[in-house]
């Protein structure tokens, strides 16, 4: 009988297999319940009653109202959501308040290690004229919040802060920044100028750390299906009553106002499932796989004594490697482990493709061609120790043959 080799799947951040617990979830809503959930008849009540259930869970998980959970087509559409809706009505409201010209240009606070949507989203803004300021991280991959606080205008409108990176993982003092924003909030109140809002993308945060706005003192949020073992094309942005968004997709109304287009039920039920469970599983998850990367880390540079982490180990997210192996393109490294039958990545999934070096990485301090030697190794709730062995004794052969 030949032996089928299994291969070994190391880019859970870039997507990760959908849980069979949350596929048994779904299945009910692709044929049976398919019924739409803007119909007045049973089969309507039937989906809009899943999605209710869908909201009602992830809600209640992140101890926020039913009405602040809105369901989108990706987390790349909720962070467009969060950043546009937000800004442009402002921009609008303050537009029919004021005649006085430039007075509804903002100004808005982000960081230089945003996921590309983020990036995006404030890109457009800067091109109608609103002001931002990319906070710089340092080489362990933090910004610093005294920084941020010195950066705060009294135009300043809008704060978007990554939680967790998805390239090297780590994490940024985001409950700090919170309260900084609380505090500053009320100071600003008695000064007659506008509130500043806080967002962060919680993406990778979402199965490792504690995501709950109110304790994060977020007024937006961002969270992802398939990076938690649920589907693609769905996401969600959390939105603190009282937020002025206006919709960046427009039509039925779905979502509170926020979201039209006919909802997916099938990806919100099991999107629903994967917060149940990657919250559950939290705390173990985290240690298992944390001892994985630690053991995969030291293994490799038993062998490989050039070889660099990048961004601090520390305040870093669990199942997050990025390493570099000076004198070895990554993109070389890649394929022949690929073909090995370990699969890793040369960085963010989305800019993968590209040749650019990754922004990620020379905003730590990496030259292009620093960049250019590093990968991402991320680990996932089903990687064995095994693996993890694997891996290491390929790394390690590959290397011998490359450098
Ligand atoms: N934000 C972060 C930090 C991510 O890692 C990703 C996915 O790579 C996204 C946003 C976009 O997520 P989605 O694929 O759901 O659009």
């Amino acid at each position: 009988m030949v032996k089928i080799r299994k291969k070994i799947y190391l880019d859970y951040a870039a997507t990760t297999p959908v849980d069979k617990e949350v596929l048994k979830a779904m299945m009910p809503y692709f044929s049976l319940k398919f019924g739409n959930p803007s119909s007045n008849h049973s089969f309507g009540q039937e989906a809009i009653a899943a999605i209710d259930k869908a909201r009602e869970k992830i809600s209640r998980i992140l101890n926020c109202q039913f009405d602040e959970i809105i369901f989108t087509g990706s987390a790349t559409e909720a962070n467009n959501l969060a950043i546009k809706g937000l800004v442009q009505n402002y921009n609008y409201t303050t537009f029919k308040r004021s005649s006085v010209s430039g007075r509804n240009k903002f100004h808005i606070i982000s960081t230089n290690i945003e996921h590309e949507s983020v990036q995006e989203s404030l890109r457009e803004l800067e091109k109608l004229g609103h002001k931002i300021t990319h906070l710089k991280v340092n080489k362990d991959g933090f910004i610093s919040v005294s920084d941020l606080e010195n950066n705060i205008k009294n135009n300043t409108l809008f704060i978007s802060v990554i939680y967790a990176n998805n390239e090297i993982g780590t994490i940024q003092p985001v409950k700090e920044i919170g309260r900084l924003i609380e505090k500053i909030n009320v100071k600003r109140k008695e000064q007659g100028l506008n509130r500043i809002y806080f967002h962060t993308d919680a993406v990778q945060a979402l199965q490792f750390l504690e995501c709950r706005p109110n304790w994060l003192k977020a007024d937006l949020m961002t969270f992802s299906g398939h990076k938690i073992y649920g589907p693609k094309g769905i996401g969600a942005l959390y939105v603190r009553r009282g937020t002025p968004l206006i919709p960046i997709i427009t039509g039925g109304g779905q979502e509170f106002g926020l979201r039209s287009g006919t909802e997916n039920i099938a990806s919100i039920a099991g999107f629903a499932k994967a917060v149940e469970l990657a919250l559950k599983n939290r705390e173990k998850r985290f240690k298992k796989i944390l001892d994985l990367r630690n053991k995969l880390l030291n293994s490799i540079i038993k062998y490989n004594k050039d070889a660099k982490t990048n961004g601090s180990l520390l305040t870093r997210l669990p199942n997050n490697l990025n390493i570099r192996f000076p004198g070895v393109s990554n993109e070389t490294l890649i394929i022949a482990l690929d073909q090995a039958g370990a699969a890793v990545s040369v960085g963010s999934a989305c800019s993968s493709g590209a040749t650019t070096p990754s922004h990620v990485l020379t905003a730590i301090g990496l030259t292009e061609k620093q960049a250019k030697e590093s990968v991402r190794i991320t680990l996932g709730k089903d990687t064995t120790e095994k693996e993890i062995r694997k891996t290491a004794i390929l790394i390690n052969q590959k290397l011998k043959k490359l450098s």
